[in-house]
């Protein structure tokens, strides 16, 4: 395998970017025993190598882990009329609905453009609609991205504070 990062290495992060937004490792709440971060981000990487990008050529793929262990992938499906594209997570959602699904628990993504030398192993964060459209259906899902060191684990409500409610605080 090429991503051989351990799995306790996710456990352990932790950081924080100065001046920005801080990102925060899930620590000992990943919800599958059989499913790893890596593994979770390796069916994303696979997504993604299926998407449907003509125009720009940035593969996305995401990878969705809800209860049993099941998991819905996806990827970015592009349009000759640019602006119904959609993104990997959101096209998620949508199979996701569709089969009767409500809670994900986690979300992978990896996408990175064709050409890269460093094709799907850099962090790839997702949009912001995106962001918004995942914490309809669950505020407390956990979100997986590639880096340097492996797949690491992020919390989505720090990675979109103050998203859009109908019922505010
Ligand atoms: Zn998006």
């Amino acid at each position: 395998m090429i991503f051989s990062v351990k799995y306790c290495v996710v456990h352990s992060y932790y950081k924080v970017k100065a001046g920005k937004i801080i990102f925060m490792a899930a620590k000992d709440n990943w919800p599958s025993e059989k499913i790893s971060p890596d593994d979770l981000l390796n069916m994303a990487r696979e997504a993604a190598r299926r998407a449907y990008v003509p125009y720009s050529r940035f593969h996305v793929g995401a990878a969705m882990l809800f209860d049993n262990d099941e998991v819905i992938q996806s990827c970015n499906v592009e349009n000759a009329s640019y602006g119904i594209t959609i993104c990997a997570e959101r096209a998620g959602v949508v199979i996701m609905i569709s089969q009767g699904k409500r809670n994900p628990l986690a979300i992978a993504v990896a996408g990175s453009h064709e050409d890269k030398d460093d094709y799907l192993k850099v962090a790839c964060p997702p949009c912001g609609a995106c962001r918004q459209a995942l914490m309809e259906f669950s505020t407390n899902m956990l979100v997986v991205m590639a880096s340097k060191d492996g797949a690491k684990v992020y919390e989505l409500k720090k990675l979109l504070p103050h998203n859009f409610t109908l019922d505010p605080d």
